[in-house]
């Protein structure tokens, strides 16, 4: 069973942005955009608790600032913003007295040569570092997404342990989505399922030893193998004819068509009810023996250190004590017929 996303809602405050990541899905948006305070209302109205600030980037929004107290003002328990962190040193302050809860970054390398290339901005790792230090210096939580790209999937697994020193609180690796500048360039970008996936789960699995909560979005039921619970799904909803009758179809994201009319469907792998039965049904076939044959009452296995003294001790052998007293001289082959005469007896 995949976990819950969120309800969480987003208000767009922008379209500009100051990086030039090759995979961004929100290029070529409209500007036009709803008033924020509008906005508001009608979310406090449907009830929703919580949103993001999205872009292009949001803290080139010169209203960001007073856009977060707003929406604390109009009752939202948790406000964040997703931001590439390019200003986020210089405004967490600010953001964090308005009410910020929570920053959401992206982070598409444990290097800077990595993450610079996906961006398009020299610099632009560092000054992300920067800014999810003030964040977190400021007691802001701190999500990090991951674009996994055909350049960056063989280096995914640094990630978790870079991510955990940051003081970074959850973790999204996600496949690109097929929209905005990722269309166009779809071959340089979307890389093959069945060669990233593993790297991404490898990754995964790091974080998760981290502690880490680390999730992944945009891959298959079928690919994740006992990852699956770890699955996001975002509307990407398109099966191919291998999916027919697969018993984890309705609870799982599937892909995108452009994905599957580039490639095919072979990589999907439909599955059987069997492999999907819920573990604590197949725990239960683990039964244990049956009745145990009792052992002795009072059968008690010494502790480690009364088994220590009763072995022999490994080192340097030590004088017979009895045989020859420490200090003594050294003593001769003749001094053999004192100790055993009866070799020198003739028969
Ligand atoms: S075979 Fe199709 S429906 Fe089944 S897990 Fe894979 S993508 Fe999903």
């Amino acid at each position: 069973m995949a976990v819950a996303a969120p309800v969480r809602a987003t208000v767009r405050l922008t379209s500009a942005c100051n990086n030039r990541c090759l995979f961004c899905c929100q290029d070529g948006l409209e500007a036009g955009l709803p008033a924020v305070e509008e906005r508001l209302r009608a979310l406090r109205a449907e009830g929703v608790a919580e949103l993001t600030f999205t872009g292009g980037e949001p803290t080139l929004h010169e209203g960001l600032v007073a856009a977060v107290a707003a929406a604390r003002a109009a009752g939202f328990a948790a406000v964040g913003v997703q931001t590439n962190g390019a200003r986020l040193e210089a405004q967490a302050a600010a953001l964090k007295a308005a009410g910020l809860t929570d920053v959401h970054v992206s982070l598409h390398g444990a290097a800077a040569a990595v993450h610079d290339y996906h961006t398009g901005v020299e610099g632009s790792f560092a000054a992300l570092e920067r800014g999810i230090g003030a964040a977190r210096a400021l007691g802001l939580a701190v999500a990090a997404t991951t674009v996994v790209t055909r350049s960056n999937f063989r280096v995914l697994s640094p990630l978790p342990r870079s991510l955990h020193a940051l003081g970074v609180s959850a973790w999204l690796l996600e496949l690109p989505r097929h929209a905005g500048r990722a269309a166009p360039a779809f071959d340089r970008v979307v890389p093959r399922l069945g060669l990233a996936v593993p790297f991404a789960l490898h990754a995964l699995d790091v974080a998760l030893k981290l502690g880490l909560a680390s999730f992944i979005r945009g891959a298959p039921l079928c690919a994740l193998g006992p990852y699956a619970s770890r699955a996001l799904f975002d509307g990407r909803k398109a099966f191919g004819g291998r999916c027919d009758g697969c018993a984890a179809r309705a609870g799982c994201g599937g892909v995108e068509a452009v994905y599957l009319a580039r490639f095919g469907d072979g990589e999907l792998n439909a599955r059987a009810a069997a492999e999907l039965a819920p573990l604590d049904a197949l725990a239960r076939l683990f039964v244990g023996p049956g009745p145990l044959h009792a052992v002795e009452a009072g059968h008690v296995h010494p502790s480690p250190a009364a088994a220590r003294e009763a072995l022999p001790l490994l080192g340097k052998v030590k004088p017979a004590a009895q045989e020859v007293a420490p200090g003594a001289a050294k003593k001769s082959g003749d001094a053999l017929k004192e100790i055993l005469p009866q070799l020198f007896e003739r028969g």
